[in-house]
């Protein structure tokens, strides 16, 4: 069931939404060749804890850090590590979530390493349009498949593949709600949007084909093709004119 907030439950979700948005904005800095993917997380889970709040993910499921962070034909959920050392080139995805006062929020943001080659910036700021143009369709009245038909229409034309195995999803008290929130379908589907319901929307943009496979540590999701994958992610609240973003920096 989809349980739709009221406008303070959202101002309480607006304040989750704005420390993830702070925090991965400042995460920019630190994606820089030599930095490991552990010195991120370590700053994500120190600015979570300065800015009065708790990570979302570290022991979800198990999941034993405060970042997911992947690395080029990663597409989510990688560990972090002190011995995962970025270099010019790549491309690294940041998914972050935190909890305030018993609110989720969740965001995610793929950044350039260095100067990294032109299709791979386009792969990135392809998904990252693609994102925007799910968000544009998050309007009441709207059906909940117009979102990932937008993206999925727009980002197929470059050659791109959505990932069909991870989805957006509903967020408030729980990091996970209904209902599931696909990056690819037909507009004109599914259930319709009113306001008060929160999306976590989040498409993963792979160069390649959109197969993908967990490694041995049961997190990590790589394409099978090991062709480059991007993911952005907003949490975004349905309202009466349209919709806020909340996770915005
Ligand atoms: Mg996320
Ligand atoms: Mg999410």
């Amino acid at each position: 069931m989809v349980q739709l907030k009221s406008k303070s439950e959202v101002e309480q979700m607006r304040k989750a939404g704005a420390i993830v948005g702070q925090i991965l904005h400042e995460l920019k800095d630190l994606a820089k060749p030599g930095a490991s993917t552990s010195d991120l997380d370590l700053y994500a889970f120190t600015r979570t804890k300065e800015l009065g709040a708790k990570p979302a993910f570290k022991g979800y499921n198990g999941f034993p850090a405060t970042l997911c962070v992947s690395l080029n034909e990663e597409v989510v959920h990688g560990i972090p590590s002190k011995k995962r050392i970025l270099k010019d080139g790549d491309i690294v995805s940041c998914d972050f979530g935190v909890i305030l006062n018993g609110w989720y929020g969740d965001s995610a943001k793929t950044y350039p390493v260095g100067k990294v080659a032109a299709d791979t910036m386009k792969l990135v700021e392809t998904t990252e349009k693609s994102l925007q143009l799910g968000i544009e369709e998050c309007k009441p009245g709207h059906h909940l498949f117009d979102i990932g038909a937008a993206i999925q229409n727009y980002v197929e034309q470059f050659g791109y593949s959505v990932v069909r195995e991870f989805v957006g999803h509903g967020i408030g008290r729980s990091l996970h709600e209904d209902p599931q929130v696909p990056n690819f379908g037909i507009k004109g589907k599914g259930i319709i949007l009113k306001p008060g319901m929160v999306l976590a929307i989040e498409p993963m943009i792979n160069a390649g084909k959109p197969e993908v496979k967990v490694l041995a540590d049961g997190w990590t999701a790589i394409t099978v093709d090991k062709a480059w994958s991007a993911h952005f992610e907003h949490t975004v609240a349905i309202t009466e004119t349209g919709n806020e973003i909340l996770t915005k920096f």
